[in-house]
């Protein structure tokens, strides 16, 4: 084992990285692991969801908006510009029964006197097999940023299920390519914000079909979209629905497997926080989106990614040996 290291931060979306540039600006030399290339590029993205975002309007101190890339790339730079550490790999275990901490990134274990939880969260599929099968093919994404170029998806009709501000920001993102997009939503009123609303609706290429929930996914014999069976949620029938391609845009769940067991997390995984970050265990520390289901934005998770950071800082202190 390597020598212990001051502050270990799990994680590399905004929380990560602000966590790294406030623990940098301390003097404590931080090492953050960011997360390696998932090969279905739908979650889990070093730089985190801000990767599969296209343009970034409401992060204060871009007037003119940033794309969601570049943005974690200035953060990451500022973050190593005072000293930060970057590896690149999965934390898939952690033991934080005794100090100092140990991370395990692979076979690699890490010694840490203190830790930061800033894993994030990742996209929801909607459960069904045949979804399951077709995303093997490329047909079925819940990443337009990522596939919305493809070619199978060009002058197409895509469908994108959800109606919150993810599923209006990938149906607006597909019309630059899709001839048609289609936003399939269970309910009859949307849950994203009304700016975002406003921006779809005025989109000719972009229309709703309401009160549906796709229960298949078709044609997995084909091995490519041709539709979708949807039921009616109002009297329980069911139909086909045209389209050559699914986005599946309907939330997202916290990345935080590695720590069941190990912090107290609530029923749907968030790590449970008090006193701005602590965690459960006295010296764990965790912010950003596997702590918070309302907020969710990346202004927000940086701002709890410098509380953890100022929280472990402080806490080490206290704690020095
Ligand atoms: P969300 O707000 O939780 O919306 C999820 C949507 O998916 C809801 O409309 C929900 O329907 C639907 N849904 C959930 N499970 C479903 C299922 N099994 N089958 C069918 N539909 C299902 O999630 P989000 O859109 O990912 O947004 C998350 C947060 O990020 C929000 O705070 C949002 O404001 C923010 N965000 C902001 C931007 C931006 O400002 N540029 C972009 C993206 C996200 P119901 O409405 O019926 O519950």
């Amino acid at each position: 084992m390597s020598e212990v290291e001051n502050v270990v931060i799990v994680g590399s979306g905004p929380a990560g990285y602000t966590a790294a540039l406030y623990a940098s600006r301390a003097n404590l030399k931080p090492l953050l692991v960011e997360g390696d290339l998932d090969p279905e590029h739908h979650v889990d993205l070093p730089g985190g969801q801000l990767m599969i975002t296209t343009d970034v309007e409401n992060y204060p101190g871009f007037p003119e908006g940033i794309k969601g890339p570049e943005l974690m790339e200035r953060m990451r730079a500022q973050a190593e510009r005072f000293g930060a550490r970057v590896e690149t790999g999965w934390v898939d275990r952690v033991d934080f029964s005794a100090r100092p901490f140990r991370v395990w990134v692979g076979d690699r274990e890490i010694a840490a006197r203190a830790v930061i939880v800033a894993t994030g969260a990742a996209a929801n599929w909607i459960g069904i097999p045949s979804e399951t099968e077709l995303r093997k093919t490329g047909y079925v994404s819940a990443c337009a940023t990522c596939d919305g170029a493809l070619p199978h998806f060009r002058n197409r009709h895509v469908a994108v299920v959800g109606g919150g501000d993810s599923a209006i920001e990938e149906a607006t993102f597909l019309t630059k390519f899709a001839s048609r997009v289609s936003i399939v939503h269970r309910r009859d009123q949307l849950r994203a914000s009304k700016i975002m609303q406003e921006r779809a609706r005025q989109n000719p290429k972009i229309s709703f079909v309401w009160n549906s929930q796709v229960v298949e996914v078709l044609d997995v014999a084909k091995k490519k979209v041709t539709g979708l069976r949807l039921k009616d949620a109002l009297n329980g029938s069911t139909h086909v629905f045209e389209c050559d391609g699914l986005f599946v845009a309907i939330g997202h769940t916290p990345n935080t497997a590695a720590f069941q067991g190990r912090l107290d997390l609530d029923e749907k995984g968030y790590i449970r926080v008090r006193r701005g970050s602590c965690t459960s265990v006295e010296g764990v520390f965790a912010g950003g989106d596997c702590v918070d289901h309302v907020y969710r934005q990346a202004i927000t998770a940086a701002g709890m990614g410098c509380m953890a950071a100022i929280d472990a800082e402080r806490w080490l202190e206290a704690n020095a040996h």
